[in-house]
């Protein structure tokens, strides 16, 4: 038995794919102590963890305070959390031994963790993978046309975070990449090599594992023996950026009293009754229990989050994205280069554009070709199961 030293944050995007994972680790033996936010206790203390948390408010105010126009300054951003998690972490695990860390690819400063504390490190990447060319490349196209003084003073900020954090803790920060992506000896990718850009262009030392799916706290109040066998849309925009009444209305208009019946989560922090009247065919919800909506579910209207949208793959559906920030064009644009869905936009979107395109995705047979060869592979690639394995061998390299 091992102990791990499991460190993340953020959103539920970034959690819900490592609970299979920390399952998996206990139920083969490991004792994980997971830090993380207080919001996700409850969910992280049923797989068998034992949990402590940081400051999730302090946590998001120093990664604003970096700045929110650039990517660099996002780096930025998470320098500053170091000031918050760090010394809170190690706080609470003063005087205890653990074997190896496994730390989110972008949240939890979890490179300066494995460097601080010397551990083997393992990260969890829950959106695609980068490598180091690629992001440079990115942040390049990113800088083109941005004012040099502005970049000036981006990179000036990195170089007094970087040197503080040398300072404080005796760690060399190389690069951004190092801050954003967090390369570690193994990557687990929830995602398939085949879907992920470039595929190719990674190592042995990325695993593709696919989806890692495990149950989710269920929505009491959603009955879903009413939906089986019926043709269903289910339409989510994620549990972030999800307050959005207008585009919520623009469903409403294009699916109301339709031969469909939609399930909608419109996120916690949208009213219901700011919708208007509900027409029938409609089951409108905070939060629902997607992964067994998507089992019934024949087209999924998403924003594109990278576990929405792997949910939808590897339950077989076809995806109509609309891409609001983030990660979300680039997943977008994968979906549309696979063939699994159509791209719309926001900004133009109509009511009747919804709905033709809708009916026109479900009668294209190419869609359900696509998607039913995507079901197969992101179902066979492993999970959770897959990124134990990979752990364990991990272990055993590192003597552990
Ligand atoms: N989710 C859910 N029920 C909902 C809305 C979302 O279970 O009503 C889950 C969904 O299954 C996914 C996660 O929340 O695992 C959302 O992650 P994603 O990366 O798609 O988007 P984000 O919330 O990070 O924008």
């Amino acid at each position: 038995m091992a102990r791990v030293l499991f460190i993340n944050g953020g959103s539920e995007g970034h959690i819900n794919p490592t609970i299979g994972v920390v399952e998996e680790l206990i139920s083969r033996g490991e004792e994980v102590v997971y830090f993380t936010i207080e919001a996700f206790r409850e969910r992280i203390e049923k797989t068998g963890a034992t949990v402590r948390t940081f400051d999730g408010q302090k946590f998001i105010k120093a990664f604003i305070s970096g700045g929110r126009n650039h990517l660099l300054e996002r780096v930025n951003g998470l320098l500053h959390t170091a000031d918050i998690i760090i010394p809170e972490v190690l706080e609470q695990i003063k005087g205890e031994h653990f074997d190896y860390i496994i730390h989110d690819s972008m949240f939890g400063c979890g490179r300066l963790f494995a460097q601080i504390l010397k551990l083997p490190a393992i990260n969890s990447c829950t959106s695609f993978a980068e490598t180091e060319i690629s992001f440079d490349r990115t942040i390049e196209q990113l800088s083109k046309n941005v004012p040099t003084e502005m970049l000036k003073k981006i990179n000036d900020d990195f170089q007094n975070l970087t040197t503080k954090i040398k300072e404080k803790y005796d760690i060399e920060i190389t690069s951004p990449y190092e801050v954003f992506c967090n390369p570690a000896p193994l990557t687990i990718v929830y995602t398939t090599r085949e879907f992920q850009p470039f595929g190719e262009a990674f190592d042995q030392t990325y695993i593709f594992v696919g989806p890692s799916i495990s149950p989710r706290l269920t929505s009491d109040d959603l009955d879903l023996s009413s939906i089986v066998g019926k043709s269903v849309i289910y339409i989510s925009r994620g549990t972030v950026i999800n307050q959005a009444i207008d585009f919520y209305k623009l469903c409403l208009k294009a699916f109301g009293n339709t031969n469909y019946t939609v399930i909608m989560s419109i996120g916690e922090q949208t009213q219901l009754g700011k919708l208007g009247d509900i027409p029938e065919n409609f089951i409108v919800k905070n939060y629902v229990p997607q992964t067994e909506v998507l089992k019934h579910t024949k087209l999924f209207i998403t924003h594109g989050g990278m576990n929405s949208t792997n949910e939808g793959l590897y339950y077989g559906v076809p995806l109509i994205v609309i891409p609001q920030s983030a990660d979300q064009p680039i997943i977008a644009e994968q979906v549309t280069n696979i063939g699994a869905g159509i791209q719309l936009q926001m900004e133009s979107l109509t009511a009747n554009q919804l709905y033709e395109v809708a009916e026109n995705l479900l009668n294209d047979p190419s869609y359900a070709g696509t998607v039913a060869n995507l079901r197969e592979s992101f179902q066979k690639s492993g999970g959770y199961h897959k990124a134990v394995d990979e752990i364990f061998k991990f272990k055993r390299q590192y003597d552990i």
